[in-house]
């Protein structure tokens, strides 16, 4: 099985921190296409090093939360500036 195949059994990917507890759900196949982007196996059980808790714990663990629990309606997805590309300025950095 693999991540990409949650979104048919109606499944989304809940990241549980066992720090602070809290739960941030993704939409499964959002997070497949990422994992292909970035080269990441998308078989189970999933790969967690891209995902880190707000607060700061990399300690989660992930669970299957069915599509059906998603609050109606979503609450708006976190606005993120990203840049065009970085002008690389020749400068090493250590
Ligand atoms: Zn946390």
């Amino acid at each position: 099985m693999s991540i990409g195949e949650y979104p048919r059994f109606q499944i989304d990917l809940g990241v549980v921190c066992a720090r602070c507890g809290r739960t941030t759900v993704f939409d499964a196949g959002a997070v497949a296409w990422h994992f292909t982007q970035k080269g990441i196996r998308k078989t189970l059980p999933v790969d967690t090093r891209l995902f880190k808790c707000r607060c700061g714990s990399r300690d989660i663990k992930t669970i299957a939360v069915p599509v059906e629990s998603r609050p109606n309606p979503l609450p708006k997805p976190p606005v993120r500036l990203v840049p065009l590309y970085v002008k690389d300025e020749g400068k090493p950095r250590r």
